[in-house]
């Protein structure tokens, strides 16, 4: 396992794990770990706020230099060899075997997983680089809580209208919150005056330190994998694009494709007709999954406000997307059960 940072590293994310995200993993997420968690959400839009408590956590929050160490040691503990400060600068396929050049080395395998995110190295040898209007950027800020500052420790804040096709966000850790923004790449302008307007529009201080990333979304077709090369996470593209969560996809697609890579061991073939398995069984598990996520943010992210005022007159709808975002639900279910109740909605939204 090849990673170009030493671990404990910064990763911007909001952290949020969903109980469906942890119930992937073969081992419990240790106590210590988990830094809060949520069990409602308060939305704003323009004058709109709106607020729905849930019976169920909808989200565990993390931060992601804890977490992704401790993930790191569970490989390490089964058996890899972790090499960090270690940065892939090129792969290379060969008849036989994948070359991998880092700053240090140079590898020769027989496969090769493209674990390396949204700027991935190892996808330029699978696919062509994520178009502008296939990518998000978001940025977070970690700040320190003060007396005050926060009324709900259980309670996560989405903020709409401050970005196309997208959110700010608000989560509340042990010690920090969590404060990002996220949306289309095109969609910013400026970045670095989007956030500030945002926090200043919180009351917060608009020096803070900040990151921002790119964010690939999910929903739309691309190669996964050729010869001896399987791409997962966010160099596959596997992000839900109304929510911006990608860690349960990380994680799944990364089990897919360990699997995969077992039976192409026990072949001691690696060709595309044997990695194939990996992109077919992902299209099974959450390719549709995805594309329906996308239908439904560009339909949201459209139209906010009819959004919002549907939401305001009915706070059943905002309870179904909690569901959908904790993982209860999926979108195929949730469409069904919205598209017979659009013309109510919008009728009752008429009269707000
Ligand atoms: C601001 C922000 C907030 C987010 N909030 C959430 C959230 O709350 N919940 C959620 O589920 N998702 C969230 N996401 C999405 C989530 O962070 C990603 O989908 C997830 O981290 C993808 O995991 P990954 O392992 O594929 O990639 P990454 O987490 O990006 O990991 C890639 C790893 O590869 C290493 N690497 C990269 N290039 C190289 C190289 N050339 N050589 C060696 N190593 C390399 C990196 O250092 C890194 O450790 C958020 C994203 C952002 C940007």
């Amino acid at each position: 396992m090849l990673e170009k940072e030493k671990l404990p590293r910064y990763k911007p994310c909001g952290g949020g794990i969903t109980p469906k995200a942890a119930s992937l993993l073969d081992f419990k997420i240790k106590k210590e770990l988990i830094e809060g968690g949520c069990f409602g959400t308060q939305l704003h839009y323009r004058d709109y706020k709106i607020e729905v408590r849930t019976p169920f956590k909808i989200i565990s929050f993390v931060s992601r230099d804890k977490f992704d160490l401790y993930l790191a040691e569970k490989a390490v503990d089964a058996g890899v060899e972790l090499r960090e400060s270690e940065r892939v600068k090129s792969v290379e396929l060969t008849k036989d075997a994948v070359n991998v050049r880092t700053n240090r080395n140079i590898y020769k395998a027989s496969a090769v997983i493209g674990a390396d995110g949204v700027n991935s190295i190892v996808s330029r040898s699978v696919r062509k680089a994520f178009r502008p209007k296939e990518l998000a950027l978001s940025l977070e800020a970690q700040v320190p809580i003060k007396q005050g500052m926060i009324e709900d420790q259980d309670m996560s804040t989405i903020y709409m209208g401050y970005i196309p096709r997208g959110y700010g966000w608000v989560f509340p850790k042990e010690e920090h919150l969590s404060v990002g923004i996220y949306g289309t790449l095109s969609g910013f302008g400026n970045p670095k005056d989007v956030f500030a307007n945002f926090l200043s529009k919180l009351n917060l201080d608009t020096n803070i330190e900040y990151h921002a990333h790119l964010i690939p979304f999910g929903g739309y077709d691309r190669t996964l994998y050729s010869d001896r090369i399987l791409l997962v996470g966010d160099a596959a593209g596997f992000v839900d694009p109304l929510f911006g969560e990608g860690i349960p996809y990380a994680i799944n697609s990364g089990r897919i494709a360990a699997d995969t890579l077992v039976k192409a061991y026990e072949q001691e073939e690696f060709s595309r007709k044997v990695l194939k398995e990996y992109s077919n069984t992902c299209h099974s598990i959450f390719d549709t999954y995805l594309k329906d996520a996308l239908n439904v943010s560009l339909l949201i992210y459209k139209h906010p406000t009819v959004f919002v005022k549907s939401i305001a007159s009915n706070k059943p709808l905002l309870y179904k997307g909690l569901e959908i975002a904790a993982g209860r639900i999926d979108y195929k279910q949730f469409r069904k059960w919205f598209l017979i109740r659009i013309p109510y909605y919008c009728i009752r939204s008429l009269f707000l």
